[in-house]
């Protein structure tokens, strides 16, 4: 059995031990958990819907003990409360989706016109979802909402450098026992995980692509099927007639919420030359302005790095950028407060397209601005690269800002905003190249890819036979 020691992002302390649940114990859960599913998706989707909502109740009965045990994982306050309440109201939303959700009908058939057909929809019976460490409740519930509320039974596996919210979400569920039957969450590593994609009948993975191609890897020898929501290094295009306030503010908020560790972070920026100046300067004004929230964990707009191994790749971005010739101009160094390790916005001007801040993920509070002549050439470098997860763009008018927008390789684009997705979950959408694979994890899809379809095909009239298909049927008088 691996003991799992986590880290206190705020205090640099192991302040939290426990033990990875191991292959037996994930077949166990698996039986378990396959056992009561039949059960669950014969509810039907209002009932497990009703006992959907009782959870998110517990939820909030319980927001204190998983308020406080976020907080320890993440180090960040505010957000952590925003998770909970986030995870409670997509509850509803999911309602909403699954309203227009209407029994399907007998179609009469079209080449055989005594044959009907319908379909009816099946569950995956058991999903496993993994869930990485930057919005430790929020993703590891993401999919598990919508896989519930479709029948299957899931099973959720948090990373294992933020397990602390694991038992007080685990206390909230023992008050739902008809939910307790077909969904539990366990602490565990990347072996856990491992035996997690051996036993599901669908997985959802959310993290970085090197873990992700493992996982579909190990998904696609069992051949099930495997979501994949990997990571991102989002353009944001800034043309000359963009509103220039905006359009920092939204930089700014899209690089710095949650210290840059959000998939959908703004980690790079393209502003036309006749703008870049006056941008620069301005977002360099409000990048000074932001403050850490150390000592005070109420105050600020960044947390610390959550997983400390990050505070090293923004590092070595920065002195990399550094070293190819680019200028620092806020930020750039690491700082240890308390035995935790913090990065002010750290704007940095004058790159180029072949520095790793501009081609690897960042996730991180990092914001390099380059500048472009021609919107051919802006929509070219935010082309240029591995990922596709979002994009942005700031124009005059919407509808400029959209013609950009329909050209770039990203599955979701901000129009005169950024990273409109960390807030607006309405918009179906899927990611593009590296940063994923399946279908989209909002509207309808994100509830209809845990179910596979099945066609009923009823003939009324008598069965054909077999003479019919003679060699020589067609050729007799
Ligand atoms: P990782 O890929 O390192 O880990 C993700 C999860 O996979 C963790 O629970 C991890 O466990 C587990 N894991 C590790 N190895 C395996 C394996 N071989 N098989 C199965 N599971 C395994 O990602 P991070 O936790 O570092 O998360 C950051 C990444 O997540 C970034 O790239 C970010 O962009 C991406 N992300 C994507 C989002 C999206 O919606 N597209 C949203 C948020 C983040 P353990 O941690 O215990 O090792």
């Amino acid at each position: 059995m691996t003991q799992i020691a986590a880290r206190n992002p705020r205090t640099g302390q192991i302040d939290w031990t426990g033990t990875a649940a191991g292959p037996d114990q994930i077949a166990a859960v698996a039986k378990r958990l396959r056992a009561a599913q039949p059960t669950w998706e014969a509810r039907g989707a209002a009932s497990r819907l009703d006992i959907l909502r009782a959870f998110g109740q517990a939820l909030r009965r319980h927001a204190e003990p998983i308020g406080a045990a976020l907080e320890a994982d993440t180090g960040r306050r505010r957000i952590a409360r925003l998770e909970i309440d986030s995870v409670v109201g997509s509850i509803e939303a999911w309602a909403c989706v699954i309203a227009n959700d209407t029994p399907p009908e007998w179609i009469q058939g079209r080449g055989l016109p005594s044959v009907r057909h319908t379909a009816a929809w099946k569950a995956y019976p058991l999903v496993g979802v993994i869930s990485p460490w930057n919005f430790p409740l929020l993703l590891g519930m993401i999919d598990a909402i919508p896989a519930l509320l479709a029948g299957c039974s899931v099973v959720v596996k948090p990373s294992e450098v933020t397990p602390r919210f694991i038992a007080p979400v685990m206390a909230a569920l023992a008050e739902v026992p008809d939910l307790a039957s077909v969904f539990t969450l366990v602490v565990g590593e990347g072996a856990t995980g491992q035996a997690i994609v051996d036993m599901a009948d669908c997985v959802c993975f959310t993290g970085s692509v090197a873990t992700g191609r493992k996982v579909a890897v190990q998904a696609a020898g069992r051949l099930i099927p495997a979501y994949l929501e990997l990571g991102g290094k989002d353009p944001l295009i800034v043309l000359e007639s963009g509103d220039l306030e905006a359009a920092t503010d939204a930089a700014l908020r899209g690089s710095v919420l949650s210290t840059g560790q959000a998939c959908q972070s703004i980690e790079r920026v393209y502003v036309q030359a006749s703008v870049h100046d006056a941008f620069l300067a301005r977002l360099i004004d409000k990048a000074h302005a932001v403050q850490l929230n150390w000592p005070d964990i109420a105050a600020g707009q960044v947390g610390p790095i959550i997983f400390e191994k990050q505070a090293d790749i923004l590092a070595n971005q920065i002195v990399d950028a550094r070293t190819h010739g680019a200028r620092i101009m806020t930020g750039g160094v690491i700082e240890d407060h308390g035995g935790g390790r913090w990065l002010r916005p750290t704007v940095i001007a004058d790159v180029t397209h072949d520095m790793a801040v501009m081609r690897e993920e960042t996730f991180g509070p990092i914001l390099p601005v380059m500048r472009f002549e021609t919107v051919e050439q802006a929509v070219a470098l935010a082309n240029d690269g591995e990922y596709g997860l979002s994009a942005a763009v700031f124009a005059g008018t919407l509808e400029q800002a959209e013609a950009v927008g329909r050209r770039l390789e990203a599955g979701a684009i901000s129009l005169n905003d950024a990273a409109l997705t960390s807030i607006f979950y309405e918009a179906a959408k899927q990611a593009f190249k590296a940063s994923g694979l399946g279908p989209s994890r909002m509207g309808e899809d994100g509830y209809r890819r845990f179910l596979r379809r099945q066609a009923l095909i009823a003939n009324t009239a008598a069965p054909l036979p077999l003479a019919a298909f003679s060699e020589d049927a067609g050729a007799r008088p």
